[in-house]
């Protein structure tokens, strides 16, 4: 079977990987067992009411998460004998646990009335609607094997909680969770990490591995543009809004004096000037303090990463919503790189993870959180006693139709009629069990549309240097290096809420696109392509001379370096290189900035503005840090720096 190139688009970032590393999977009937007997019996039935098998191998494919899902399924006269995966494009880490299991238990029980595998929903749906298919096409009854009871699996691969007792007690194997884990088991504690669906990673996984962090090495060659100068003038030149902003600013204004008297051309950045913009792009809804604290740390957690295997491109760029040149980057513009180094290194640490293992209330006595009442895979409720303290690292609740609603007091409507990029993990259950314990809400209101969720079905470039953004009319609507509610609210106002992200082959080249990617995504119409620009917008369907205009205006501007009528400051490459692509896009939802409240130390705060002991939290499940608007790329680094704190402080508190 050939090797398949999966095409990805996590919404800032392409990513790019290999389904099941290009392997094919194969599953066969296993030996006879007395309870395989039992279950091929009840199907023979099944099969012999509606006549048997007609015995060979048939293809079928069905809808998984991010394509068809291809298999191929041989019968005997009786029963279903093989299951073998071919082509598909789902994401690696996330659907393995789907294709590991679905099609064993499928010939193991002679039932289609296996369960989903959580968080792999889309992917077990598929496996079992193409084998359904086959099932028909071999003149079974597909309807009579979905009714066939299913035995439970006794080599459940992963360990099964029981009541515990430990010194730190992790909720939510995402970044946050996996970091905070890693950090309190390297200060000594033992640790037991608990996450609720069948896979680590979360939406960390998902992501486009961009992270945030001023870096004078890897940004010692990027030139400083007058377009740059006027954005950090126009931040200095803000009214104080409190002492903590002023005295951020006065430093800020101190660093870019020097710089400016020290005739140094190349980029300006410190992490004070990060905190600054990330406060100014939140309107000043974030929380100083903390945003200081994360600017401060993310350099030196970055750092930390690498010693623990995580690697980065020397090359630094601008993510969508990103607002300056700071973004570092995995080799494969993937989170999963991130989780991977992460789980690894946690388990080698001595870190306990236990999958499929839901956290549902934490436990309190004498005031101080202890531990939590958890779901185990068997689903029993079980008890872990964490003697110094409970991480909450749950992420955000954007896969929460009814939070979303409740809070948002940014959109128009937030509720059916967006789709959701996240996890499905991403319900909230972190902040509904903090508030039960008292903690304190910030900045729920503020959720962040991602503007670009491919359409398409696949992208080249999240990177805002060297990319325009048109509408279907082949006009430019909005600065590409805007902020990304201003992206969001610019698109929503377009033809059919939809855009394109046009660059050339220079572009994807520079973002690792692969002949093979790059061909497999125009061959399946993933993404639009022509070998001029008139072609480009002949097969996008939008006007030829408006499109042709439009590149023509945005390399003029490129040149210039200016910014541009609608504002535009970020330019590096002009779209000249064919052939040219265009995916499209439209608004999903993508973060919850608003979350518990935290210190600098991960403590949670309560209501009456004190800290809960032995309560921390980090990443997406806190609040107080983007404000209203999350700048893109930052959030990797507060998940990975505040879990990175959260955990050692948690493990110190003897
Ligand atoms: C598609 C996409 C791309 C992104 N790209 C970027 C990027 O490139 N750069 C950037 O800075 N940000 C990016 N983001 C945002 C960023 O990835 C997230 O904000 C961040 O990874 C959140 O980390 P976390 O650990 O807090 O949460 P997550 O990584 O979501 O982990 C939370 C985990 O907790 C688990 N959990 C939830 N409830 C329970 C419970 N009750 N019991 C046990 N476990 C539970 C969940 O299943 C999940 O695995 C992206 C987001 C998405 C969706």
């Amino acid at each position: 079977m050939k090797k398949m190139a999966a095409i990805l688009l996590s919404a800032t970032l392409l990513l790019s990987a290999c389904s099941g590393n290009g392997e094919t999977a194969t599953t066969a009937a296993p030996e006879t067992t007395a309870a395989e007997t039992t279950a091929a019996e009840t199907t023979a039935k099944a099969a012999e009411k509606d006549g048997a098998y007609t015995p060979g191998t048939y293809t079928a494919s069905a809808q998984g998460n991010n394509g068809p899902v291809e298999l191929s399924v041989t019968f005997s006269e009786e029963a279903i004998t093989e299951i073998t995966i071919g082509e598909h494009a789902e994401t690696t880490g996330i659907s393995d646990a789907a294709f590991d299991k679905i099609p064993g238990a499928i010939v193991k029980n002679q039932s289609l009335g296996v369960d989903a595998v959580s968080g792999a929903t889309y992917t077990s749906n598929a496996i079992l609607e193409a084998v359904a298919d086959c099932v028909t096409q071999a003149g079974g009854d597909a309807e009579a094997l979905r009714a066939v009871p299913v035995e439970e699996d006794g080599e459940t691969a992963n360990a099964v909680l029981e009541d515990a007792e430990v010194d730190v007690l992790v909720i939510g194997g995402g970044g946050a969770g996996l970091s905070a884990a890693l950090s309190a088991s390297q200060e000594g504690a033992s640790v037991i990490l608990v996450e609720k669906l069948s896979a680590l990673g979360g939406n960390t996984f998902r992501c486009g591995g961009a992270f945030n962090t001023a870096d004078p090495e890897r940004q010692k060659d990027i030139p400083m543009t007058d377009a740059l100068s006027s954005a950090v003038e126009k931040v200095l030149a803000h009214e104080n809004v409190s002492e903590e902003h002023a005295k951020l600013k006065a430093e800020v204004q101190k660093q870019w004096g020097e710089y400016k008297a020290s005739g140094n051309t190349m980029l300006f950045d410190t992490p004070e000037w990060h905190a600054l913009q990330s406060i100014d792009a939140g309107d000043y809804e974030g929380n100083v303090e903390l945003v200081r604290t994360l600017t401060s740390n993310t350099l030196d957690t970055l750092n930390w990463l690498t010693d623990n295997g995580v690697e980065w491109t020397d090359q630094v760029s601008t993510v969508v919503g990103a607002l300056w040149n700071r973004s570092h980057q995995t080799p494969n513009n993937s989170g999963a790189d991130i989780i991977a180094a992460l789980e690894k290194n946690a388990t080698e640490s001595g870190v306990k993870i236990y999958l499929d293992s839901k956290a549902e209330e934490l436990v309190v006595e004498d005031g101080k959180v202890c531990g939590a009442v958890v779901t185990n895979a068997d689903g029993k409720k079980v008890t872990v006693k964490a003697a110094r303290g409970v991480v909450m690292a749950t992420g955000g609740f954007s896969a929460n139709v009814e939070m979303r609603v409740k809070y948002n007091k940014q959109w128009e409507d937030i509720g059916e009629s967006l789709t959701t990029n996240n996890t499905p993990g991403a319900t909230g259950d972190g902040i509904v069990m903090g508030e039960a314990v008292g903690a304190n809400l910030v900045g729920m209101g503020w959720i962040q549309l991602m503007p670009l969720n491919s359409v398409s079905g696949g992208g080249i470039s999240g990177y805002v240097n060297s990319s325009l953004y048109c509408n279907k009319e082949g006009k430019r609507f909005v600065a590409e290096d805007q902020r990304r509610d201003v992206l969001a609210a610019a698109v929503l106002a377009q033809t059919d809420k939809l855009f394109y992200i046009v660059c050339d082959q220079k572009e994807a080249e520079l973002r690792g696109m692969t002949p093979e990617v790059l061909g497999y995504m125009v061959q399946n119409g993933l993404v639009y392509s022509g070998e001029t620009i008139a072609e480009l917008a002949e097969n996008m369907g939008v006007p030829a001379d408006a499109l042709e205009q439009t590149v023509a205006e945005f390399n003029e501007a490129v040149k210039a370096g200016k910014p541009d009528e609608f504002g535009r400051t970020t330019w590096e490459n002009t779209i000249e290189v064919g052939p040219f692509y265009a995916p499209s896009f439209s608004p999903a939802v993508h973060h919850t900035m608003g979350g518990l409240e935290i210190n600098g130390n991960g403590e949670v705060i309560d209501t009456h503005g004190q800290v809960i002991a032995g309560f921390y939290a980090a990443g997406e499940v806190t609040g107080g840090i983007h404000g209203t608007n999350r700048v893109g790329g930052n959030a990797v680094p507060d998940a990975l720096c505040f879990g990175k704190i959260a955990g050692a402080n948690a493990a110190a508190n003897k």
